[in-house]
């Protein structure tokens, strides 16, 4: 990697007035930056940013789930420039492509499951459930099902912020503000650790794992079969929580949608690309999705770009007898953002990366992860590869949780970023999901840090 430009920390409050008169932030309240302005992100290299004044701070989200092979990766730095030079932009709609168009979808066919072998592309993961969206229903159409409407999906979930993809995630705050669409409803959570601070009692994980699952099956029942389309779900909930589902589940669940013949949608937006220590979730949990949606890992967030992989029987179904698909995006191929997708993953096969997390430093990440359990203020710790979560709770014994109120989790997140830690915080659960190129000695750095932050929570709540 090269070296890290020289930082002019003489701009920080000139950003910041800038900032606070004229940018609106995504899920941010804005009381809160006007008492506090944001920090200046300026650079980065590897696992560490650096902002405005020079500080370096250890990035344990990869960004936004997103910077898997970390920042500063030249070859895909090249690929950008390269071929906006060459093309800066063509469309897929007029009966044409572009070389980096082609190749991605033939790179994603090559290290997707076998049996998704199209690639339909979007600019971001939200935009790839609302794509999701429009072929499970366009599916049913073809099929001469069109009554078959509704998709089940989990409380809890996240699959974007766009109207559809919001619907279409369990998160209740959003849904307060942004409704939701027809159509779509929400059945429990695999959530083993908030089932059991509900009832203040211990309750056996896979037993409870064959429940959530069955919820599938007993709102198809209560819907009929002949109005339920899909069922969609991350193979690891990420932004609400890094919940690992019971080893039960997903067995379970497989089945049921067999069963009953509706489409199983995987979203792989933050499990896919490596963050599993498999390409994606769906081979970790041995699952075959109809849909899969991408996006994140698969330009390491360089450049925005998502998709959706699609199924051989939904590209035949719709080969075979639909007329046009109505839908598309003017950035959907987007060359430049493709060449960079297409650099990041041969930088992946090339590093051997997702064995190495496998292998290697997922396990350890997880190893020293679990110490943290011994904090007085960590109720569980969870994690599945590069993925990780800490529950704060008042008390461990009896599965009991501080007072929402409280933001005992804000404080903690807060305290990580004063101390050049980036770790976020979903209600009390702090989660991590490091760049996969974390080292090591990087992840003793996290597991130091960290527990200073507990402890200085702990001190800050007492
Ligand atoms: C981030 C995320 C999305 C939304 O992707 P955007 O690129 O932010 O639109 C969808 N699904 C999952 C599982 C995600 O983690």
């Amino acid at each position: 990697m090269s070296q890290a430009t020289a930082i002019d920390t003489g701009n920080t409050e000139k950003w910041q007035a800038q900032d606070g008169a004229h940018h609106l932030h995504p899920f941010t309240n804005p009381n809160d930056l006007l008492q506090k302005p944001p920090r200046i992100i300026e650079s980065a290299r590897g696992v560490y940013l650096t902002d405005s004044d020079g500080n370096q701070l250890l990035d344990m989200m990869a960004g936004l789930w997103c910077v898997n092979m970390g920042y500063g990766q030249q070859d895909l730095v090249e690929a950008a420039h390269k071929q906006i030079q060459q093309l800066p932009y063509y469309n897929a709609f007029f009966k044409t492509s572009t070389p980096p168009a082609a190749e991605l979808s033939a790179l994603l066919a090559e290290v997707t499951p076998a049996h998704l072998d199209h690639a339909f592309f979007t600019s971001s993961g939200s935009e790839a459930n609302d794509t999701v969206l429009r072929l499970v229903w366009r599916y049913w159409e073809v099929m001469g099902k069109p009554e078959k409407r509704v998709v089940i999906s989990r409380k809890n979930a996240y699959h974007g912020s766009t109207i559809a993809s919001s619907s279409l995630g369990g998160m209740e705050e959003m849904h307060k503000q942004g409704g939701i669409i027809p159509d779509i409803v929400h059945v429990e959570q695999p959530n083993w650790f908030a089932k059991r601070c509900e009832l203040g009692k211990d309750l056996d994980r896979e037993e409870f794992g064959r429940q959530a699952a069955q919820s599938i099956a007993d709102k198809i029942e209560e819907l009929g079969v002949d109005k339920v389309a899909a069922f969609i779900a991350e193979p690891i909930q990420g932004a609400g929580g890094v919940i690992v589902p019971p080893e039960s589940y997903w067995p379970e669940v497989k089945k049921i949608c067999e069963h009953y013949g509706i489409l199983l949608v995987a979203d792989e937006v933050s499990c896919g690309f490596g963050r599993t220590g498999e390409w994606f979730g769906t081979y970790y949990y041995d699952l075959k999705p109809d849909l899969m949606p991408i996006a994140k890992g698969l330009s390491s967030g360089y450049l925005p770009i998502g998709g959706v992989m699609v199924a051989d029987r939904i590209m035949d179904a719709l080969i075979n007898q639909g007329g046009e698909f109505n839908h598309g995006y003017t950035y959907s191929g987007h060359p430049v953002c493709a060449a960079v997708a297409i650099a990041n993953i041969k930088l992946m096969q090339r590093d051997n990366i997702v064995q190495t997390v496998r292998d290697s430093t997922a396990p350890y990440l997880q190893k020293r992860l679990r110490e943290l359990g011994e904090h007085p203020l960590v109720g569980e710790v969870r994690g599945v590869g590069m993925f990780g979560a800490l529950e704060l709770v008042r008390d461990k014994a009896n599965y009991i949780r501080f007072d929402k109120d409280q933001g005992v989790g804000t404080i903690c997140r807060d305290f990580c970023f004063e101390n050049n830690l980036v770790m976020r915080a979903v209600g009390d659960a702090m989660i991590i999901s490091p760049p996969l190129i974390v080292q090591p000695d990087e992840i003793d750095i996290f597991i130091e840090r960290a527990w200073q932050c507990l402890d200085l929570t702990q001190k800050a709540i007492a």
